[in-house]
């Protein structure tokens, strides 16, 4: 370390942090960030292998509707315009994502949107006969009701059934509602205004923005702070809330992912950057062909099955389960971490949400306002 005092610790070495350190120090503040993993840039940390850059924590695509945001990251990294266009498999026949007029023409062999909208609005009427009166009670009723049964046992309950390990009867309707379904030829999955991928990864923009920043690797919060006590006048605590506190009203639960990944000596081997796996009995969710994020011409490829699997502590926890039970319990954190002078929460895993990158970074612009009074949203 090069001083024995800092204005903030930083815990974690991941988006946040960055957009954090970087404000602090332009304006004069310092700045020590720790981080337990031996890498920066926390889950949009991309490695490169034979000359691809590989989504070492599963696929990261950048989109975003926030100017502001936006504008920031182009200042780090040249985005490409990739545009995500999934695919989906299910069994031996393959479908476009999100649900669209390809989707639908494929389905059920129409052309056009009157007709897909006729084979949708009686399948949607069938399901409302079986289902009731009112809302949607779950996943599955939402989904039966929002697009009919055949793209729901074809592309949505397999899948969904795996990525969180629950039938689609048991999980909640919210999961699906931002499901985007279109009568228009279009394969764009997200609806945002600005969408691609940082030039040359992720890990490369995110050591932009720390500049000259002081990072400790492999450093665990807890022996630290234990060996350095008051090393800093206040923490930005971006690591899980209920760890902080020792778990002492109990764990928060998480869903997890496992990768597996494989090079290939071909040069294109799926033709698509992510295709999503839909039947229940594969079990992996999607397999990801990291170089066409980047139009990688290069003789060989590397490839990554995601399987997703149930958490446990000590395990990565990836998507927060926001059910009843966690979101009170993360409620109860909050009010403990009130009490807590000097500390404040951020990020995906301080915050216990499941956030896109624009986000993440929307809520750092608060936090950036709120402790070192600089908008910038302006
Ligand atoms: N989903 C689905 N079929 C698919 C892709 C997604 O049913 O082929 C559902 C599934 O319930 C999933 C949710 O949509 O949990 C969100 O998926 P998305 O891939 O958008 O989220 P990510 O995991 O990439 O953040």
């Amino acid at each position: 370390m090069q001083r024995n005092h800092y204005d903030f610790l930083i815990v974690g070495a991941g988006i946040t942090s960055a957009v954090f350190a970087h404000e602090a120090a332009k304006i004069g503040k310092t700045c020590l960030v720790i981080d337990r993993r031996d890498h920066i840039a926390g889950n949009i940390y991309t490695e490169e292998i034979d000359g691809i850059n590989v989504h070492k924590y599963g696929a990261h695509i950048f989109h975003t509707s926030l100017r502001p945001v936006w504008d920031y990251v182009n200042q780090f990294a040249e985005f490409n315009n990739y545009v995500n266009c999934p695919v989906a498999r299910y069994k031996d026949e393959l479908y476009n994502l999100p649900f669209n007029m390809n989707t639908f023409s494929k389905m059920w062999g129409i052309k056009t949107p009157a007709e897909a909208k006729e084979i949708i609005e009686r399948q949607k009427q069938e399901a409302a006969e079986q289902i009731g009166e009112g809302e949607p009670s779950n996943l599955e009723e939402q989904a039966l009701s929002l697009i009919g049964k055949d793209v729901f046992e074809k592309l949505i309950k397999g899948y969904t059934e795996k990525q969180w390990g629950k039938s689609c009867t048991e999980l909640p309707a919210s999961i699906i509602k931002r499901l985007p379904v279109r009568f228009i030829y279009d394969n764009n999955y997200f609806n945002d205004r600005w969408q691609g991928i940082p030039m040359g990864g992720y890990t490369a923009m995110v050591e932009r923005m720390f500049g000259d920043t002081e990072i400790l690797l492999n450093t665990e919060y807890r022996e630290f702070v234990a060996e350095n006590e008051g090393i800093a006048d206040r923490a930005i605590y971006c690591g899980t809330i209920d760890a902080y506190f020792d778990y002492q009203l109990g764990a928060l639960e998480y869903r997890s992912l496992r990768f597996e990944s494989e090079r290939i000596e071909c040069e294109n081997w799926q033709g698509n950057a992510v295709v999503n796996y839909t039947e229940r009995e594969v079990p992996f969710t999607r397999i990801i062909e990291h170089k066409h994020f980047e139009y990688g011409t290069q003789p060989t490829t590397i490839i990554t099955r995601e399987y997703p699997a149930n958490w446990e502590r000590g395990d990565e926890p990836y998507y927060p389960l926001n059910d009843d039970r966690n979101s009170a319990l993360y409620e109860q954190y909050v009010e403990l971490a009130k009490q807590e002078g000097n500390v404040v929460f951020a990020g995906r895993l301080g915050g216990y949400k499941y956030y896109d990158m624009d986000k993440a970074i929307d809520a750092a612009f608060d936090l950036v306002d709120a402790e070192l009074g600089v908008d910038l949203r302006k």
